[in-house]
């Protein structure tokens, strides 16, 4: 079933609204390139009203019992599960494999009850006299996630749990599922003004990140837009920024691996979302004792799509997310041909819609732009390593640290390497988009700042206190 009307307002207060001056955007099918809907742009105007709203229901909201805001989530959690279908399919009109993507609400939920215990405090009696306490509290409206195309309708949900009241901003490539949880936000029965979706470009995300009573931003995108988001928090009111960025994440292949697993693997990685997602496999490092098979059948693997509408059960390869983005893949591509060799792909298929065939480059130097930037495609650089020493080095040697993976059937060599690797998730015999809900996500260096999900996600959106009591100890009778 297609979507065919889309919701495409703001939602502050629990009502869905148009944007003050009516402003809207167009978006368009990345499949089709037919104009698929009209959206708002929340104005300065919007943005106070939701930061007003949010500062309004945030004090009542932090006093309830924290079981009556678990309930409100579980509601929600439900309506997210009762409408996933929907939601994937209007996520899916957006993105390459969407339909296959979309993270359950419930996990995310199961990970914020176990985290529970983590925002409890400490106590001491260490210095006498006194009694010290220390205690966690919301920080107040929270900035959400200015979120990327390709993690449309990932809330900080944790954010809500301990009590802040939210404002997210969805992408202007992907604002159509974030939209429609609007109402499922009301219908869960929050009280108005704990959670708004505003939509619209970078100028509304800067509003965000630049308004004076947001206390925390949490940001993902590019390291670009990232840098621009921390100098805005720091040059207004300071507030706190968790930043989760881009990557080019390495792939480290051993003689002694089963390229039965490997294979498929790495070319899962690198397909998964048409090579949109920031832990994209996106450099491969493989010995040179198997590399002539490894390239073989990787090409095979990687080579056996089917391109078309994500909706389309038979599709293997979804579109690039616009116009803007599949030209700077094609941008990149041409690059890789004067500083590589072209083995695979490179070209733009010749249909309606963006759609890049699966490219598979060799012999780029370690410095090219292609090896070093993040395409944000279908696009992988295989390389051959001598040494285990050899290629850490060289999966080390950029500026970015969000994921890792190795193939290899050695304890010690997986432990050791994954030691030496400068990245936020090493995984072993596995690739992306394996994630744990339940430990930490991030990133290393340009990577990012701060951590997501796992058991402490709730205390991230806590603010420390410490209250010191004076305790008179001489006995009076
Ligand atoms: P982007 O940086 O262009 O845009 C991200 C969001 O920032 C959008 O909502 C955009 O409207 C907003 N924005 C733009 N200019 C802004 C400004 N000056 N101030 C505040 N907000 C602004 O990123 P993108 O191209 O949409 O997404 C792809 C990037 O996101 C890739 O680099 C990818 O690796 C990264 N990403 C990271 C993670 C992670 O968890 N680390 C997850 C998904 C995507």
């Amino acid at each position: 079933m297609r979507p065919h009307c889309h919701e495409t307002r703001l939602f502050i207060d629990n009502q869905h609204c148009s944007s003050s001056k009516e402003e809207t955007f167009r978006l368009c099918n990345p499949c089709t390139e037919e104009h698929l809907a009209d959206i708002a742009i929340a104005l300065k105007e919007d943005v106070d009203r939701a930061v007003e709203c949010a500062q309004k229901a945030q004090p009542a909201w932090a006093a309830l019992p924290v079981q009556q805001r678990a309930a409100h989530l579980n509601r929600l959690a439900d309506l997210l599960d009762r409408e996933a279908t929907k939601i994937n399919e209007v996520s899916s009109t957006r993105l390459g494999e969407g339909a296959r993507t979309t993270a359950d609400p419930r996990i995310q939920l199961d990970a914020i009850c176990m985290g529970k215990p983590s925002v409890l405090g400490e106590s001491s009696l260490l210095t006498p006299g006194q009694v010290g306490l220390s205690v966690r509290q919301p920080f107040g409206v929270c900035g959400d996630a200015i979120l990327p195309w390709n993690v449309p309708i990932t809330m900080q949900l944790a954010a809500v749990a301990a009590g802040n009241t939210l404002i997210l901003k969805s992408s202007e490539k992907a604002p159509l599922s974030a939209a429609f949880v609007g109402h499922l936000i009301a219908e869960a029965g929050f009280p108005p003004g704990v959670i708004q979706i505003l939509s619209g470009g970078g100028a509304t995300g800067k509003l965000l990140a630049e308004h004076m009573h947001i206390r925390k931003i949490s940001f993902t995108g590019s390291v670009r837009t990232g840098r621009l988001v921390a100098q805005a928090a720091a040059a207004s009111n300071l507030k706190n920024v968790s930043l989760e960025l881009g990557g080019k994440s390495p792939t480290l292949v051993f003689p002694d691996a089963d390229l039965r697993k490997a294979i498929p693997a790495c070319s899962q990685s690198i397909q998964f979302n048409s090579g949109q997602a920031c832990i994209a496999g996106s450099r491969i490092y493989v010995h040179e004792s198997i590399s002539h098979e490894f390239i073989k059948e990787f090409k095979k693997v990687f080579g056996t799509y089917q391109h078309g509408d994500p909706l389309d059960k038979s599709t293997t390869l979804g579109p690039i997310a616009d116009e803007i983005q599949v030209k700077k893949v094609v941008e990149y591509i041409e690059i890789g041909k004067r500083d590589g060799k072209l083995e695979m792909g490179g070209v733009r298929v010749e249909s309606k819609g963006f759609f890049i065939e699966p490219t598979v480059f060799l012999n780029v130097p370690d410095h090219s732009k292609i090896n070093v930037e993040e395409i944000f495609g279908p696009v992988v650089i295989i390389h051959t390593f001598k040494h285990e020493h050899e290629a850490i080095k060289r999966a080390n040697d950029t500026e970015y640290g969000l994921y890792a993976s190795i193939f290899t059937r050695d304890v010690d060599r997986a432990l050791r390497v994954s030691k030496a690797l400068e990245a936020g998730t090493v995984t072993v015999n596995t690739a992306a988009p394996t994630v744990s809900q339940e430990l930490p996500f991030g990133g290393w260096k340009g990577s990012g700042m701060g951590r997501e999900v796992g058991i402490d996600a709730v205390k991230r959106w806590t603010e420390e206190k410490t209250i010191l009591i004076k305790v008179d100890e001489k006995h009076e009778c």
